[in-house]
């Protein structure tokens, strides 16, 4: 230890006599120059002073070498880069990822990816230039278009460097590289501000270049590794932040930069087919004719067989995986199982052992942040953004990934829940707003979240209804397991699978020797919801233990060595078969009016999404007969209700959701036309179920007692105090506002521009549920059973805001969006409502129909 100090002492002393050595020199050099000049100037004015050299310029720096040699100051810790001749012209990755960051800020997290681009260094007279190359066009080489390939496609100057020396000898270049890290020039990391964002939001303040500095660099001959950390400053904040930011006038986020070597390997480009689900990166051909000239390139790992001849051999790279040392021991052997699932899916495609597991010692001399090493991270964020997350980034010339992480939040296994956000959950939709700028670099997974939920609802269903803590131990690991799956999926290549839970029938999947040990649906890539039976007895298992048959059949397209495009067209013509049924985010119908296909949906289970949503919503209603008795122990506060309590609402809520997809749904296959097996691209949903799917929403949703709950439940409906903090306002439950929240959601769908426009135009082609008998159907649901005599509270609600939404359709902001056929029932619906509602009842129910009339009248006279 003594000796190392003296060492490093000595050094120290070295260092620092150069430093005091070459400023002399320096010094003096300069005088002399200046003397120099003033002589000869006008003698020969050509004639230059001596140039600096690389090693004049570097003498006070620590030398770093590795893909691009980096020099670091060892006073100022300021930069340089050294390039060689060989290195201009040639292409590089830039990659880049949050190391850590704030998620005040959006989605600027620990682990985060901020994609992957192509960049050229160049030489302009005496300056180094990085620029942003393009891949999204193909031109045919052998077309003579290929000459003017460049034509209006604007490439991005990140930077011009000033060459500082150059040393001619060996070819090389320094230049500074302060500004190349220290500012957003190799990446745009603070969000813009968007128009309507309300000035209280938390902002970051302005990038303090002063305060910027280099954490870390770790160069390989492979890649540059730099860690920096931007501070961005204000002198005066409005908005503090969360208790995650320290000091709302300065902010860090720490960014790691990768400047990566483009592979020089057999990796071969594979091209999509919009019958199963990757990643891609988008390239156009240019030179085709044809009207979809599509060259996207399918991302995937670069398996290569070891032995070629065998029909199944070990990769010459397998896929390996790290468990980070900051994972819980009781979890490790379930992540494994996890990971290594996908193995079965690699034989089917030629490859054993094509993932390998392994363990991060604690004494690792490297960290997550190295993309050398994939790793599966745990963290525990103080506003987790997902449950899971499995990022991957490419070659962006060829689509191979070149490495991936998965983080995974604590937060799956804690009843933590954010109180303020409880509605939104029950939508089923992104439940954390976030304002990414960079959406196509980004890819956010949020399964955990839906995942999350449910198993707070399975725990209080074992809660409620007796069962054992095993049982509970079971639906953790399963639910572990299979987002560890559907994680691992996304970094394989694969994007969701939101239409493989149409795969079995409702018994089937209350049948628990049918469905033990198989994935519940087609695919892990789905957001289905957990299997949990309303009928105790037939509960089975939870989630999937195994990966799924498309999930097998895609790894097979995505990575099966090909030998003739036949054996891949081969494999594609299967996509008829039912256990190998597909559709992803681009069509999946989270968001009211989104899209078209019910069964593309998030949050639905089996090929009765109707029956198993009805089943989901009964259950609850049961657990909330007795929750009170179940939820309340002695000794603790009513917080646990609280969360139960909501938690039931957002089920049936949820649920309620999955059910209106299928008013105006129609659904989509995508086969190939003349494929075996393939269906028109569009059948709309038949009447029956539209008809089902209407009386469910009619009894779960709209009836007069479709959200009744004990009425003694909302006197205990209280949370925990905590200092002075009640979140956004009083403390009381709003009850009234939760439920129409609930209503509105559905409402928002179903009476959507796109659903009314959609349930006329399909009448041209199968839709027998017309747009007049459903909008008469809705008007009866909201008004029939209870206009002429007493209104409850709740009905008075979601009249109101029914009759406001019908008359917005005529007269509001978003009523140029409306047909002409959705207004006209809205206005016949307004006139039906107008002579319903004469007044009767009690005093509340006749304030209520005079309100809804005058509200109607005054309508009336804006109406043209
Ligand atoms: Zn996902």
């Amino acid at each position: 230890m003594k000796l190392k100090h003296t060492i490093k002492f000595a050094m120290l002393l070295f260092v620092t006599g150069c430093f005091l050595t070459s400023n002399s020199v320096e010094a003096q050099n300069r005088k002399k120059k200046k003397d120099k000049n003033q002589t000869e100037a006008a003698v020969a004015p050509e004639k230059k002073s001596k140039e600096k050299t690389i090693k004049d310029l570097t003498k006070s720096s620590k030398k770093i070498e590795g893909l691009f040699t980096m020099y670091q100051d060892t006073i100022t810790g300021s930069l340089q880069l050294l390039i060689s001749e060989d290195q201009i012209g040639k292409e590089y990755i830039h990659f880049s990822q949050v190391a850590d960051g704030v998620l005040d800020a959006g989605r600027i997290n620990r682990g985060s990816y901020r994609g992957s681009k192509v960049f050229k260094i160049k030489k302009y007279f005496d300056k180094i230039e990085f620029v942003t190359q393009n891949t999204s066009f193909y031109f045919d080489p052998e077309s003579p278009l290929a000459k003017s390939k460049d034509a209006n496609i604007s490439l991005g100057n990140m930077a011009s460097l000033k060459i500082e020396a150059h040393d001619k000898k060996d070819g090389l270049y320094l230049v500074k590289a302060d500004d190349l890290f220290l500012k957003e020039t190799l990446l745009q990391i603070k969000p813009p501000s968007r128009p309507g964002t309300p000035p209280t939001a938390f902002k970051l303040g302005s990038l303090d270049k002063g305060k910027t500095k280099v954490n870390e660099i770790k160069n390989y001959p492979n890649n540059t590794n730099v860690k920096v950390e931007y501070v961005y400053s204000s002198p005066s904040v409005l908005n503090g932040g969360s208790n995650a930011v320290s000091d709302g006038r300065n902010v860090s986020i720490k960014v790691l930069h990768d400047l990566i070597e483009i592979p020089d390997n057999n990796y071969k480009i594979r091209l999509d087919d919009p019958r199963v689900g990757y990643f891609t990166t988008q390239v156009e051909d240019q030179t085709s004719t044809s009207s979809t000239p599509y060259r996207d390139l399918v991302h995937r790992w670069n398996l290569e067989k070891k032995n070629p001849e065998l029909a199944i051999s070990e990769p010459v790279e397998p896929i390996t995986w790290w468990i980070e040392n900051s994972t819980p021991m009781e979890w490790r052997e379930t992540i494994k199982e996890g990971v290594l699932q996908w193995n079965e899916a690699f034989e089917k495609a030629g490859f054993k052992n094509a993932m390998v597991v392994k363990i991060q010692p604690d004494d690792a001399d490297w960290d997550a942040g190295d993309i050398r090493y994939n790793v599966l991270r745990w963290t525990s964020s103080p506003r987790p953004p997902f449950g899971g997350y499995g990022p991957s980034f490419v070659n962006p010339k060829t689509g191979q990934i070149l490495g991936a992480d998965i983080m995974l939040e604590f937060v799956h296994f804690t009843n933590r829940v954010f109180y303020d956000k409880v509605y939104e959950l029950a939508t089923a939709e992104e439940p954390y707003e976030y304002n990414d700028f960079n959406e196509k670099d980004n890819f956010y997974c949020s399964l955990g979240h839906l995942m999350h939920d449910d198993i707070m609802f399975a725990n209080a269903v074992a809660s409620a209804t007796g069962t054992s803590d095993m049982e509970m131990e079971r639906v953790k690991r399963e639910s572990m397991l299979a987002l560890i799956m559907h994680e691992v999926g996304h970094t394989l290549g694969l994007n969701h699978n939101m239409k493989a839970s149409y795969l079995y029938s409702p018994e089937q999947l209350a049948d628990p020797e049918f469905i033990k040990g198989k994935c519940l649906t087609a695919s892990v890539m789905d957001y289905a919801t957990l299997n949990i039976t309303r009928d105790r007895s037939k509960q089975g298992q939870y989630d999937d233990v195994a990966v799924g048959p498309y999930d097998i059949w895609a790894i097979q397209f995505g990575y099966m060595p090909f030998k003739t495009q036949e054996e891949r067209e081969n494999l594609l013509k299967q996509s008829t078969k039912p256990e190998l049924i597909f559709g992803n985010d681009a069509d999946d119908m989270r968001s009211p009016g989104k899209a078209i296909d019910p069964r593309v949906m998030t949050n639905d289970q089996s090929n009765d999404a109707i029956r198993y949503s009805i089943d989901r919503i009964e259950l609850s209603n049961d657990l909330m007969k007795t929750v009170k008795d179940k939820f309340i122990k002695d000794d603790e506060s009513y917080q646990e209700l609280r969360r139960v309590y909501y938690l039931l609402s957002g089920q049936k809520a949820g649920a309620a959701n999955v059910i209106s997809r299928y008013i105006g749904g129609v659904y989509v296959d995508r086969a190939m036309a003349g494929q075996e097996g393939a269906q028109q691209p569009y059948t709309p949903v038949s009447l029956a179920d539209q008809k089902r799917a209407m009386s469910a929403l009619n009894k779960y949703v709209f009836a007069p007692d479709a959200f009744d709950a004990p009425n003694d439940l909302y006197n205990y409906l209280a949370m925990q105090r905590r200092g002075f903090g009640f979140f956004r306002g009083p403390e009381d439950p709003k009850i009234h506002n939760q439920v129409l929240n609930y209503q509105k959601n559905v409402l928002n769908h179903i009476l959507h521009p796109n659903t009314l426009q959609r349930i006329t135009d399909s009448e041209l082609y199968g839709n027998k549920y017309t747009l007049s008998s459903f909008m008469t159907d809705l008007n009866n649901s909201i008004f029939k059973t209870d206009i002429y005599g007493n209104v409850n509270t709740f009905r008075q609600n979601l009249q109101l805001e029914y009759t406001n939404m019908l008359i917005g359709m005529l007269t509001g902001k978003q009523s140029g969006n409306y047909t002409n056929n959705a207004k006209s029932m809205a206005l016949y619906n307004l006139k039906a409502i107008r002579n319903m509602a004469n007044p009767s009842g009690d005093v509340s129910s006749i304030a209520h129909k005079h309100h809804l009339r005058t509200l109607i009248d005054n309508a009336m006279k804006e109406i043209k």
